[in-house]
């Protein structure tokens, strides 16, 4: 087997003639229902309208499972019962509440095989990334805020944080079990109780961390996980006993949900879309950056917000890297989901994979010289080569807009003051990746740039007790660290 990303689970320039083929991964060991109602005070109850609506595999577009829809009245029970279950889980000693969560956390690690394979079927990522990325880091973020919980009033010298009450939590497709994980681990390390929406293409790890909340012996009432489409987050958003908006989504979706909230005491914090710079100098280490490039818009079939889906080369390496990224971008393989060997799985859902052909003639029509993969794709499901394009102007739309597949927009630059003035140049501000060997610039352009996280020469790192979010419109708030704690905190 080639060299992995330790991170990301990517394969490290491996030509695919070369790879060991291990069978795909089972699913006869998955324990799945055929039907899901709703988590709401600790038991499984049918949603009020008797409406369930289907969750699907992307790569074969057949059904798994119905789920329920909730709707107002159904978040309005969710709601009363994380009311109820605040009082006393919020005062029960701290360290008695942090037992609870390194229980979820250790129920992940034991059924990290069944919620990986769940998650590439319901969603599409590649099992690698699922079982080397999403699961083990949503069980990691149990057990770091399970740590913070008894240690909240040394994390805040002078003062006395507070659980704030009930968090209304709506999260994006693109990483189901992990922002469940970023949600839920703070939210109850800090004695908040919560009604969580997973999004309606992805509902099944959510409600599979359900199960797990009822082993692990919850209080009733501290977690509802409540499916359903929009509307559902809308009622959470507007239900007048919600103390605090948590929401990782689309720009629009975090504007609607500003001007919902404006004139009630309901806090937020907003996780929302990104167009992050990946930038290459000539000095840095071209191999390794290939890498990262690689791994910056490909990995999770782009459906990343902070993709590195805009590439940065200094024109003296433009040539090279070029050629190296193309050459890599041939042994990318994209297909079954479950194949231990795919790089690429299927794309989340079919409006997605229209929205990312939209912007591929949008990118053609402007002008810009297209390349694609030369993988095959699987002749059902949904699924996407892997893309690029250069000769694009810093106006063009595949530059500013978010795409959220495996697309990636190539500039170039002179200088220092360039690039940085190209790569602030987007409404959004959420990450960027800068390649070199000189510290001076790393500190330079870091100090520079308009992006709540900058990584150099690597990309894609995550880890729970790093913050992480963005400025402009790529929304306010921290998760990740003591930031993301304090989220959920009255620090009075
Ligand atoms: P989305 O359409 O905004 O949906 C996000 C969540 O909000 C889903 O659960 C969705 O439900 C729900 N929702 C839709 N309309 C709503 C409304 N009016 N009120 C309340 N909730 C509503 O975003 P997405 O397409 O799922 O996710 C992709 C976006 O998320 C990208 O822009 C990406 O950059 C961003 N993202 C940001 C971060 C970050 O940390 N900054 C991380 C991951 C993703 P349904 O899915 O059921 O419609
Ligand atoms: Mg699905």
């Amino acid at each position: 087997m080639g060299k992995k990303d330790l991170n990301t689970g990517l394969k490290l320039g491996v030509d695919s003639k070369w790879q060991y083929s291990p069978a795909p991964e089972s699913t006869s060991h998955i324990n799945l229902k055929k039907k899901y109602d709703l988590f709401i005070d600790g038991k499984w109850v049918a949603p009020s309208s008797g409406k369930y609506f289907d969750t699907i595999n992307p790569a074969t577009e057949e059904k798994i499972a119905d789920i329920a829809e909730a709707n107002e009245k159904d978040v309005d029970k969710a709601v009363k019962a994380a009311r109820k279950a605040f009082g006393p889980w919020s005062k029960l000693p701290a360290k008695e509440r942090a037992k609870f969560i390194y229980r979820i956390a250790r129920l992940i690690q034991e059924r990290a095989r069944e919620f990986s394979v769940i998650e590439s079927l319901d969603g599409g990522k590649a099992i690698r990334e699922s079982r080397d990325v999403d699961v083990p880091l949503a069980a990691a973020h149990f057990f770091y805020n399970a740590g913070w919980a008894d240690k909240l009033d040394y994390a805040f010298p002078g003062k006395k944080p507070e659980a704030i009450g009930v968090a209304g939590q709506i999260i994006p497709w693109n990483f189901p079990l992990l922002m469940a994980a970023w949600k839920l681990a703070p939210a109850l390390a800090c004695g908040n109780t919560v009604v969580l929406k997973p999004a309606e293409t992805t509902p099944l790890t959510a409600l599979k961390l359900a199960e797990l909340v009822q082993e692990a012996g919850l209080p009733d009432g501290v977690v509802n996980i409540v499916t359903g489409a929009g509307s559902t987050g809308s009622s959470i958003v507007n239900h007048n006993d919600i103390d605090k908006i948590a929401f990782t989504g689309s720009t629009g979706v975090g504007k609607i949900i500003q001007k919902s909230i404006v004139g009630t005491n309901k806090r937020a914090t907003l996780e929302l879309g990104g167009k992050a710079a990946n930038i290459i100098f000539e000095d840095a280490p071209i191999d390794q950056a290939v890498e990262g490039i690689i791994n910056g818009i490909y990995f999770n079939q782009g459906h990343v917000c902070c993709a590195g889906s805009r590439l940065f080369i200094e024109e003296p390496v433009y040539d090279q890297v070029i050629r190296k990224l193309k050459d890599r971008i041939n042994t990318l393989i994209v297909g079954d989901p479950l194949d231990k060997n795919t790089d690429i799985g299927a794309i989340n859902s079919k409006a997605q994979l229209k929205t990312i052909k939209d912007y591929i003639k949008i990118g053609k029509k402007e002008g810009a010289e297209f390349f694609e993969g030369s993988c095959s794709l699987p002749s059902k499901g949904f699924f996407c080569k892997p893309t690029l394009f250069t000769g694009v102007a810093q106006s063009n739309k595949i530059v500013q807009e978010e795409i959220f597949g495996p697309v990636l927009a190539v500039q170039t630059f002179r200088s220092v003051d360039e690039v940085i003035k190209k790569a602030n140049n987007t409404p959004y501000g959420l990450s960027a990746g800068v390649w070199t060997d000189k510290g001076s610039k790393i500190f330079n352009l870091t100090s520079q740039m308009r992006a709540g996280v900058v990584w150099a020469n690597t990309y894609n790192k995550f880890d729970p007790a790093s913050p992480f979010g963005g400025y402009k419109e790529s929304g306010f708030g921290r998760e990740g660290g003591l930031h993301g704690l304090s989220a959920y905190l009255n620090l009075n």
